[in-house]
């Protein structure tokens, strides 16, 4: 049984390798300049328990409850892994999450960084968490995350909050039938990050950008996404876990 999911995700992780260095070579990056975050908020535990193994250590779940789950199951088996939470975060979830988590994608207000940075100090965590700022460049009114408009107005707030480092801008596209739809919100969220940045850094580098899911990918990495947050794709064909 194990190794009939191995062989699958193996198969389904060389061809998600090959269309990423496809999609660099398009424009001229280097593999290197991408993470790939996997998305395993729909599969199982034993499947995310492969991963590591096929060399892919960089875990995202999209609710805080199931990333302390499966941060529990896969610390129980020794294996390494680096998490992302890339869903929505409740600020009495922050306390029990701050601590298992390499990086946070989805920090859609202040108030919310603001508790991130009283809790990263009250817990006195051994590494600083990085966080990225969503934002809803698609402007679709059920999304999450800044508008590009409020921007302009975080730079002083941003600098008084030496707690956290936010490394970057994250974004969801819409889901579209033809992807290269997606380019004017990746576009967007780039022009936004480069306006921002110089008036953050260094305090927070900002330099990265997470966009691309399954359906977009390799438009987002043409137009300069760092990581890549990736599910169905990485998962089609493996047997649905316990929380879908
Ligand atoms: C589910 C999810 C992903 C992965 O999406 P796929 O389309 O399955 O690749 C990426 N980012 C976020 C924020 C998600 O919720």
């Amino acid at each position: 049984m194990v190794d009939s999911l191995l062989e699958t995700l193996r198969n389904n992780l060389a061809a998600v390798e090959e269309r990423i260095r496809t999609a660099c070579n398009r424009v001229g990056r280097s593999r290197d300049e991408i993470t790939l975050v996997a998305v395993t908020k729909s599969v199982s535990a034993e499947v995310a328990c492969l991963l590591p193994g096929l060399g892919v250590h960089d875990l995202g779940e999209g609710r805080p409850q199931e990333l302390w789950r499966k941060f529990a199951i896969l610390q129980e088996a020794s294996l390494p892994v680096r998490w992302h939470l890339v869903g929505h975060l409740q600020r009495n979830k922050v306390d029990r999450t701050l601590p298992l988590v390499h990086c946070i994608h989805s920090v859609d207000s202040l108030r919310l960084l603001e508790a991130i940075e009283k809790e990263s100090k009250a817990q006195n965590l051994q590494h600083s968490v990085e966080v990225f700022l969503e934002v809803n460049a698609s402007g679709e009114e059920a999304k999450h995350g800044f508008a590009p408009g409020d921007l302009p107005s975080l730079p002083e707030a941003l600098l008084n909050l030496r707690g956290v480092r936010v490394v970057g801008l994250m974004t969801m596209a819409a889901f579209e039938a033809d992807p290269e739809q997606t380019r004017s919100t990746f576009i967007l969220l780039r022009q936004l990050r480069d306006q921002l940045r110089p008036q953050v850094a260094p305090v927070h580098p900002l330099h990265q950008l997470s966009m691309g899911m399954s359906n977009d990918f390799e438009v987002a990495i043409e137009e300069g996404a760092t990581v890549v947050r990736l599910g169905t794709i990485l998962f089609e064909g493996l047997p649905p876990g316990e929380d879908s």
